[in-house]
């Protein structure tokens, strides 16, 4: 097999989070380039369409099921449909997560908290569930969690944020553990500061955009493309050794 090969992803069946815009839609082409077949993912049916019409122009299957990951039925019935109708599901990438308010965590009411926890770290744990328990009946799969390098070094005024990823970060080790066996892979991408509508409060007010550019050493943010490749290395074969691991995508922050 040549190494081009192992990035293949033909006749896999991949499931991407939050993909209907930012980091998860650039996950989505960058697969379906790859040739798999894609579920787009995210509560919002129209806005999955549009990444679903790319996908197929693109030359690949691609198949809409909303979901809110802080709802685990929903969750269910995501894993259920794309089994029942492709028969199969190789790849999750838990990508979808939220921050709904910044400040101190001696601001932090209880209900921003729960709600945190519910998306970004619930919702990781539920989808990781229900996918773990189809994938280890096939002998195969790979799960590709997005923390954060929040979850690495605690972030100023979204500390509540940087908590859920870190044990995004440890859920991603403890299920490697035990889904190794069966030959199911669960791996990590920890991106820094990258342009989505995530990251625009922070990158479009000067101040503190020139503050956070100090602490990149490659000296720019990134852009949601740049994550794409991770992704794909991680889904692939090419990473079939590696399990339990943080991809950190930063441009050195964490180092500089
Ligand atoms: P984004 O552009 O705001 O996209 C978020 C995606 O998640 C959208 O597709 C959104 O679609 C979906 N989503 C939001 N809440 C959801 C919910 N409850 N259930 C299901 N889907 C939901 O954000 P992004 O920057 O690409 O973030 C993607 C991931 O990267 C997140 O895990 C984030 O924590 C992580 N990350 C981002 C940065 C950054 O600088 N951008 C840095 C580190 C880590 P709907 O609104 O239709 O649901």
């Amino acid at each position: 097999m040549s190494i081009f090969d192992a990035f293949s992803l033909k006749e896999k069946v991949a499931i991407v989070t939050g993909s209907s815009r930012g980091i998860g839609r650039s996950i989505a082409l960058a697969f379906a380039e790859a040739g798999a077949d894609v579920v787009v993912s995210s509560r919002k049916r129209e806005a999955c369409e549009a990444v679903a019409k790319e996908i197929e122009e693109r030359g690949a299957r691609s198949m809409v099921v909303p979901c809110h990951v802080g709802k685990t039925e929903q969750i269910e019935n995501l894993l259920s449909e794309v089994k029942k109708a492709w028969g199969r599901v190789d790849v999750l990438v838990n990508n979808a997560a939220t921050n709904p308010a910044m400040g101190a965590l001696v601001n932090t009411e209880d209900a921003v908290w729960d709600k945190i926890m519910e998306i970004n770290l619930r919702g990781v744990f539920a989808a990781s569930r229900a996918a773990g328990r189809i994938m280890m009946e096939q002998g195969s799969g790979a799960i590709i969690n997005v923390a954060s390098t929040g979850g690495i070094r605690p972030p100023a005024l979204i500390g509540a944020y940087g908590v859920s990823k870190a044990a995004v970060i440890h859920l991603t080790r403890s299920f490697a553990k035990e889904l190794a066996s069966s030959g199911v892979r669960v791996n990590c991408i920890a991106p820094g500061l990258i342009e989505t509508a995530f990251a625009s409060a922070l990158i479009n007010t000067p101040e503190i955009y020139q503050e956070a550019l100090k602490m990149i050493p490659l000296g720019r943010h990134g852009q949601p493309d740049e994550i794409a490749g991770a992704a794909l290395y991680l889904a692939s074969d090419a990473s079939g050794y590696v399990t339990g691991h943080i991809m950190v995508v930063d441009g050195g922050s964490t180092i500089g």
